[in-house]
């Protein structure tokens, strides 16, 4: 089996109690049973707190927060389980975060989450990562579309050299990416394969820009399921800073995150949409790029009913309609 991970994924260390902001902050945990069954039956204060803080819903356990905080944070910023009882006592949600696992079957995508400030420093500054593969045993016969998956591996690669040729600016890439997209769609949904021209591609939307409305596009993301106020501080006082390599850098991340995905029901345009009204949206709001790309993928990505809104609106909504977001690019 094919293991793929980013070259920075290995040197990527918790800083703990100088963390930023904390992934022990404002969400659930959710708790995996084996470790929810060690901690109910756990002796002593640590076992009493554990079984005051632990619920059972629907079959599934989350540590609740309190104050805010997960009631495990010590004031040192440490983890009391990790402090009394040794790392390998967390639970798994604890244990990988924010190391993601994209499995296959057959093969194995491996990166870091953007919700971790420590991990949103590799991800930002990395340019295009370096991806490094190995081959282990085990694996599954695959239960994907091979031939869709062929067609998205491929027009991900495609998609990249678009994105991080250096020879033009962030905001006019990511217009090509978005026009790539919908290529890329027509080859996964059986139709020819064509190389991108993107001269081509520019001149012929050029008469149909349309001014975009970044008002609309923070009133929409104002009204999906906030997590913290200082996510909605920022949509309330938005900044735009001046486009950036980070920018381009978080585009290369969400690719690489969500393009394949699209193997599951073979809507990538959407996707590819997703992604550029995200780079808008950071782009937009400003302040410091680290700590507003963390808190949209804090806000958004951890978010599974926030997603779906915005992959429902990429193709509904009024501010995301594409003369809009290319006018909101190249204009
Ligand atoms: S958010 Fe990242 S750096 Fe901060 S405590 Fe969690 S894993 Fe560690």
């Amino acid at each position: 089996m094919l293991i793929a991970k980013p070259d920075y994924f290995d040197r990527f260390r918790c800083i703990a109690g100088d963390c930023p902001d904390s992934c022990c902050k404002e969400w659930d945990v959710q708790v995996d049973e084996a470790s929810a069954a060690v901690y109910r039956s756990l002796p002593g204060d640590l076992g009493d707190r554990l079984r005051e803080v632990l619920s059972t819903e629907d079959g599934e356990t989350v540590m609740t927060i309190i104050d805010g905080r997960c009631p495990m944070w010590r004031q040192d910023g440490l983890c009391r389980i990790q402090a009394e009882l040794g790392e390998e006592s967390l639970c798994k949600t604890c244990r990988e975060f924010p190391r993601l696992t994209h499995d296959y079957g057959d093969f194995v995508e491996l990166g870091l989450e953007l919700s971790c400030p420590e991990a949103a420093k590799f991800i930002l500054n990395s340019g295009r990562p370096s991806i490094i593969t190995a081959e282990t045993e085990g694996g599954e016969e695959p239960e994907y579309d091979t031939e869709a998956m062929d067609v998205l591996k491929a027009t991900r690669e495609t998609a990249l050299d678009i994105l991080f040729d250096s020879s033009r600016n962030v905001p006019e890439s990511l217009a090509l990416f978005l026009l790539y997209g919908y290529q890329a769609q027509s080859e996964l949904d059986g139709g020819e394969i064509l190389p991108f021209q993107p001269e081509a591609a520019l001149e012929s939307v050029w008469e149909f820009l349309k001014p975009g409305d970044p008002i609309e596009m923070t009133a929409f993301f104002s009204a999906l399921e906030l997590l913290t106020p200082d996510w909605a501080h920022l949509l309330q006082t938005p900044s735009p800073a001046p486009w950036s390599e980070h920018h381009r850098a978080l585009a290369g991340y969400l690719t690489q995150r969500y393009w394949l995905q699209a193997v599951s029901d073979y809507d990538l345009a959407c996707r590819v949409k997703f992604i550029v009204i995200s780079c808008l949206l950071v782009q937009h709001l400003g302040g410091d790029i680290f700590r507003t790309a963390q808190l949209f993928s804090k806000e958004i990505e951890n978010n599974i009913d926030n997603v779906e809104a915005i992959l429902d609106a990429a193709y509904s909504h009024p501010a995301f309609t594409d003369d809009k977001i290319l006018g909101m690019l190249l204009k």
